[in-house]
């Protein structure tokens, strides 16, 4: 199968199977127990910790790890909210956050808070204007993604965190899942931040979410206080380990990786310029290609894709299976049937040249397949 779902997940390093392998022979020990091992597999995790926040150049802030991003953007809003009540009761989001984002929200509208939209520009990032315009004294919470999911939109965070100075209250929220790697993005200021390790050829089960204090945050879950007293739960260092190694290996490849995924982009879209039913996404980070077969559906495409070998995802993996229209989509004003025929093409660090000759060509003969049903 060749493999353009990178957004979905990524394909871990070899050196971070080895880590990974390695710790869980000769580390397995459970970081909190206070016999030697525990200590030694505990200098193991705090060893991984300080690596992270000096490769994120996050030196001032520290570190919870946790099980995937989902649980750390769970933990930044669960319990900055539960906290952030007597001050205020309004939150503002971007219209493109993931699942992980929103349907917190969602269920945090049920404990009296409003929730407003921050309007989007045509490229796909927030209007830093309307922003400017919904900031009153009721803001408590700001919350936006570094990199869009669907379309791979950076999002102008040190721009947002500037606005956000003049409002010292408000907690800033940043969930970088898709960014490591991706785009260099300086997060200092934001006050919470969210990684996961399999979306930068990590394994899974590892997260962090990066906190600039810590006496900010309550637990969201109960249990013996592992993490800071923020997270419980026995950690997963087999996994952390990895997931440093893996931040390592990608932050040291990210220039030249980024530079073919480029080229590959302008090839991947040069091609289906001329195609009359096919409608491209705007972009930024150039890992990711979203393109309409305006007339048929995503899912459709999908299948003609895989019946060749090749990948993709309709929109996100996330929400695939969910009948609604994506959301982000939605908010750069695309009509039904672009959001409806939409696949996303993500490319990672072992896609070659041969990979998109390949799926240039499947994307052609699907063209032609679907004929009439095209628009
Ligand atoms: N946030 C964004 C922007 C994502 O793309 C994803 C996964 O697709 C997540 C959060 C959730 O990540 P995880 O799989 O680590 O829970």
């Amino acid at each position: 199968m060749i493999y353009f779902d990178n957004a979905a997940t990524t394909a871990p390093f070899k050196e971070a199977l080895q880590t990974y392998m390695m710790t869980s022979e000769r580390y397995f020990y459970n970081t909190a127990s206070i016999h030697q091992s525990g200590k030694d597999a505990a200098r193991l995790l705090e060893a991984a910790r300080g690596q992270i926040l000096d490769l994120m150049d996050l030196k001032n802030y520290d570190l919870v790890f946790t099980s995937s991003a989902t649980e750390s953007n769970n933990i930044a809003l669960q319990s900055m909210l539960r906290r952030k009540k007597p001050f205020g009761k309004t939150i503002l989001t971007s219209e493109l956050e993931h699942p992980s984002i929103v349907n917190v929200l969602e269920e945090m509208k049920q404990d009296g808070f409003t929730v407003k939209y921050i309007k989007t520009t045509e490229s796909g990032t927030v209007d830093l204007s309307h922003l400017r315009t919904l900031m009153d004294s009721d803001v408590v919470f700001v919350t936006v993604m570094a990199v869009n999911n669907i379309i791979g939109s950076v999002q102008p965070i040190q721009d947002i965190i500037l606005i956000l100075q003049d409002y010292p209250k408000v907690h800033f929220h940043v969930d970088a899942t898709q960014a490591i790697g991706k785009a260099d993005i300086d997060y200092n200021g934001a006050d919470t931040m969210s990684i996961s390790a399999h979306k930068f050829n990590g394994v899974k089960g590892a997260g962090g979410l990066f906190v600039r204090d810590l006496a900010t945050l309550k637990p969201v879950q109960y249990g013996g206080g592992h993490e800071y007293n923020v997270r419980s739960g026995t950690v997963n260092l087999p996994a952390i380990a990895a997931m440093a190694k893996a931040l390592r290996l990608t932050l040291s490849e990210a220039r030249l990786v980024n530079q073919r995924l480029k080229d590959y982009n302008l090839k991947i879209r040069a091609a289906v310029k001329d195609l009359k039913a096919v409608y491209v996404q705007p972009k930024d980070a150039p890992y990711i290609v979203n393109v309409s077969f305006i007339g048929a559906k995503g899912e459709v495409v999908v299948n003609a894709l895989s019946k060749r070998g090749i990948a993709v995802s309709t929109t996100s993996a996330c929400a695939s299976k969910l009948a609604t229209l994506n959301e982000t989509l939605l908010a750069l004003h695309n009509s039904d049937e672009v959001i409806e025929g939409s696949i996303r093409i993500s490319m990672g660090r072992t896609t070659s040249e041969e990979d998109v000759e390949q799926l240039i060509t499947a994307l052609k003969e699907v063209y032609e397949e679907l004929g009439d049903v095209l628009k």
